[in-house]
C-alpha cells in the first residue's frame, strides 16, 4: 500500500497534486479540510462545531479530526492506499495517524512536503477565495491567521517525518504539470 502525506502551507497546492496523484496511482483521497466542509454543507453537528475554528482560520480540535479520519480509514482499509491532505496538521495528530495505521498492520511510506514561498501563497489563497467562495479565502487577516497557525502547529510535524526519514522536499513552484512529474519521480524513487 502506498500512504502519502501530501504536506504544505495552505495555498501550496496540496489539492490540485492529490487530485493527479489519486488518478494516477488509484489512492483513497482523505482531506480533513474537504471533509469539514461536506459536514458543513450538509449541516451535521460535526460542521457546525469546526465551523467555528475554520472561520476564525484556527485548527478544529485534535480529537475531533482524528475521530472523522479514523472513520474514514476503517471505511477504506482495502483501498490501494491513501492521499493524507491537511492531515496531520499537529504533532498529536502524527502520533494518532501511526497509531491508527498499525493496528491495521499498515504504515506512512512518505510524506511530500510542498514548498511554496510565502508571498506566493498569499497571492494564490486570495486567487483562490474569488473564485472558491470559501470565507477563509477572502479575509487577508484569516490568511495571515492561517499561514501563523501553519507555522507555529503544523510544521513541527515535517520535523515528526523526518526524524522517521520519510520526509521528502518538493518545490512547490512551476507549472502544475512540472510539480506533478516530480513528486511521481520522487515517489517511484521512494517505492524502489
Ligand atoms: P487550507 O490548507 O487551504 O488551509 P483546508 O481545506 O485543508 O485548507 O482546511 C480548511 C480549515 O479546516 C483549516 O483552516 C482548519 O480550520 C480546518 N482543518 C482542516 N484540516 C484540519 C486538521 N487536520 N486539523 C485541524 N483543523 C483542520
Amino acid at each position: 500500500m502506498l500512504n502519502i502525506v501530501l504536506f504544505g502551507a495552505p495555498g501550496a497546492g496540496k489539492g490540485t497534486q492529490s487530485e493527479k496523484l489519486i488518478q494516477k496511482y488509484q489512492l483513497q483521497h482523505l482531506s480533513t479540510g474537504d471533509l469539514f466542509r461536506m459536514h458543513l454543507s450538509n449541516g451535521t453537528e460535526l460542521g457546525k462545531l469546526a465551523r467555528t475554528y475554520m472561520d476564525q482560520g484556527h485548527l478544529v480540535p485534535d480529537s475531533v479530526v482524528i475521530g472523522m479520519v479514523r472513520e474514514k480509514i476503517e471505511a477504506h482499509k482495502d483501498s490501494k492506499g491513501f492521499i493524507f491532505d491537511g492531515f496531520p496538521r499537529t504533532v498529536p495528530q502524527a502520533e494518532a495517524l501511526d497509531e491508527m495505521l498499525t493496528e491495521l498492520d499498515l504504515s506512512i511510506s512518505c510524506m511530500l512536503a510542498l514548498d511554496v514561498p510565502e508571498e506566493e501563497l498569499k497571492r494564490r489563497l486570495v486567487e483562490r477565495g474569488k473564485v472558491s467562495g470559501r470565507t477563509d479565502d477572502q479575509d487577508p487577516e484569516k490568511i495571515n491567521t492561517r499561514i501563523q497557525v501553519y507555522r507555529n502547529e503544523t510544521l513541527p510535524v515535517a520535523e515528526y517525518y523526518k526524524k522517521q526519514d520519510k520526509f521528502i522536499p518538493i518545490q512547490g513552484v512551476g507549472s502544475i504539470d512540472e510539480i506533478f512529474d516530480n513528486i511521481c519521480s520522487k515517489i517511484e524513487e521512494h517505492a524502489k
